[in-house]
């Protein structure tokens, strides 16, 4: 393994899941519903399998359905126009997006300024394009970025800013004044925004708005949704980048030497599922916010310190009430003191301290588990 990707052996979520596996523990940890998203969007997918649709390369960018419905969806939700051919491009989930936007976007040496903690992938993916990741460290209870540190970390190597609201793991929905306040100093700068909105349909407090409708901002910004997370298949590894032309293309060209093209078949499922009605989409977000609550509610009455996300389907708690602190060996200790798995926050910062008691859990799963998991912490006491 070259020195770029030191330490990154073994993703945490892998991981920990494995270990789920092995001790037939309930799986709080890696962020995947245990139920499938909607029957009529897999019936679409076995469609377009067996009317041979999409069985063979389909165009890189992405089928033209697809990217039709990808733009409307801009349009519908958030006000905002881009050409399906020239401005929206398919990729191989939002993993995918964040690789090739990164590779195709950065100059050794260049400095990325990403929240942390971070998405596991934010910080390999930054590595493997030999830029430098500069952490602007998100720091409980409330995880608001502190703005004066954000300006204070951009220097003449800034080369973008990498964002991600609803926020993976804390829950943190960045608000309107900060957005204002993040896309002034990009244009001041002159700054790149890419904006990691895979959970956009998941915002239980406010709305979610992308930055790319603030003023200037839509020529500087790439947007990179999924569907594995609004609908609730993130085994189809269907994501999507939507930018102005001249950004779009250069992802373009690093994600035609990853993976070519995405997967023929989701694609025109995917296509249909951006265009079901908005009860699906109020429907799914009622559903997770009752979910949150449920688990908010076990994890507080089993003595965890409890940090109340707005978004995604995380909860980020502490768990310095049971007098411990190191999050890792808590959660390698979980599975046999009670039989649940969750993440440790503490790696996803480069400043140890900063996120060393945290553990987080998801509730992306059906009612009876997490009450089943909920009980089974309270044996921590
Ligand atoms: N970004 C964030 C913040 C995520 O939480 C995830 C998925 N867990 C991804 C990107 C990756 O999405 P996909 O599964 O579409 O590759
Ligand atoms: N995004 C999911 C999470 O945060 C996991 C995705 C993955 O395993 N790469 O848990």
């Amino acid at each position: 393994l070259n020195r770029r990707l030191d330490g990154m052996g073994t993703t945490i979520f892998a991981e920990m899941s494995a270990l789920a596996v092995r001790t037939g523990s309930i799986n709080l940890g890696q962020g995947f519903p245990d139920t499938d998203g909607p029957e009529e969007i897999r019936e679409a997918a076995v469609r377009a399998l067996r009317e041979g649709k999409g069985n063979q390369y389909p165009p890189g960018p992405g089928i033209p359905e697809l990217r039709a419905a990808i733009s409307d969806h801009q349009q519908r939700f958030y006000d905002l126009a881009f050409d399906p051919d020239s401005e929206v491009l398919v990729t191989a989930g939002a993993t995918e997006a964040i690789a090739a936007t990164m590779l195709a976007l950065l100059e050794p040496d260049d400095e990325v300024i990403a929240f942390e903690p971070f998405y596991d992938s934010y910080a390999a993916c930054i590595a493997m394009a030999g830029a430098k990741r500069v952490p602007l460290t998100l720091r409980a209870p409330s995880f608001r970025p502190d703005l004066d540190e954000l300006r204070a970390k951009i220097t003449p190597r800034t080369r973008l800013l990498l964002l991600n609201t609803p926020h993976n793991p804390t829950g943190m929905v960045l608000t309107a004044d900060e957005q204002s306040a993040i896309a002034a100093l990009a244009v001041e700068h002159d700054l790149l925004v890419v904006t990691d909105e895979v959970y956009e349909h998941l915002v239980f407090e406010g709305t979610h708005r992308p930055i790319a409708t603030l003023p200037g901002m839509r020529e500087r910004t790439v947007t990179i949704g999924s569907a594995g997370k609004t609908f609730s298949f993130t085994g189809w590894k269907v994501g999507w980048v939507t930018a102005n032309s001249s950004l779009v293309s250069a992802v373009r060209t690093a994600k035609q030497y990853l993976t070519y093209v995405s997967a023929g078949p989701f694609q025109y499922a995917i296509a249909e599922a951006l265009r079901l009605p908005d009860s699906y989409f109020d429907g799914f977000r009622a559903d997770l916010r009752r979910k949150r609550d449920l688990l908010g509610d076990g994890l507080r009455a089993a003595g965890f310190e409890v940090y109340q996300p707005q978004g995604t389907y995380f909860i980020t708690t502490d768990i310095t009430p049971f007098g411990e602190k190191d999050a890792y060996a808590f959660c390698r200790s979980l599975p046999e003191r009670c039989g649940v798995v969750a993440i440790p926050n503490s790696v996803f910062y480069d400043d140890p301290d900063a996120g060393r008691s945290q553990v987080r859990f998801t509730f992306c799963k059906k009612d009876d588990v997490l009450q089943e998991a909920a009980d089974r912490l309270q044996r921590l006491a």
